[in-house]
């Protein structure tokens, strides 16, 4: 096994647990954003949500649920950010949602601010893309 997070799920690499249930498991980052800043992952290994079943995506988002929902009961933070770094800016090649908890005025950015790339198709040619 030469994955970091298949060996934090099978426990062969120690992690600080948030949660965890059959096929997921939650725990801290060992390089916080912010305070209780959170990974969870599937125990499954899968890069992407594209290297997943449909069933294991769906129970990893339910575990996204309950394990932000611990961690706003825990730190009580004013809100999150959640993210997905997904190829690009992926470091960890097993997929990882971040639960990043988040303060009025803790200077950080939102969503919006991550990429400013714009586009040079309009909405309408982009839509007919997608038929
Ligand atoms: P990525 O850039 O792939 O989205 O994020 C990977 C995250 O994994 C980083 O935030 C990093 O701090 C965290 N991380 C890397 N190695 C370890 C580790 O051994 N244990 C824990 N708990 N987190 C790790
Ligand atoms: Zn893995």
């Amino acid at each position: 096994m030469d994955c970091l997070f298949c060996e934090i799920a099978s426990g062969a690499i120690p992690s600080y647990k948030v949660y965890e249930d059959e096929r997921a498991l939650a725990f801290l980052d060992i390089n916080p954003l912010a305070k209780g800043h959170t990974l969870v992952i599937p125990k499954m290994h899968g890069g992407t949500i594209l290297d997943l079943p449909e069933d294991e995506v769906t129970h990893l988002f339910r575990a996204v649920q309950k394990t932000t929902a611990r961690v706003k009961e825990i730190i009580k933070p004013d809100g999150f950010t959640l993210g997905v770094n997904h190829e690009i800016g992926q470091a960890v090649p097993h997929l990882h949602v971040h639960i990043i908890p988040r303060w009025h005025g803790d200077s950080g950015i939102n969503i919006h601010d991550i990429v400013r790339a714009g586009s040079d198709t309009s909405v309408e040619e982009v839509a007919q893309l997608f038929g």
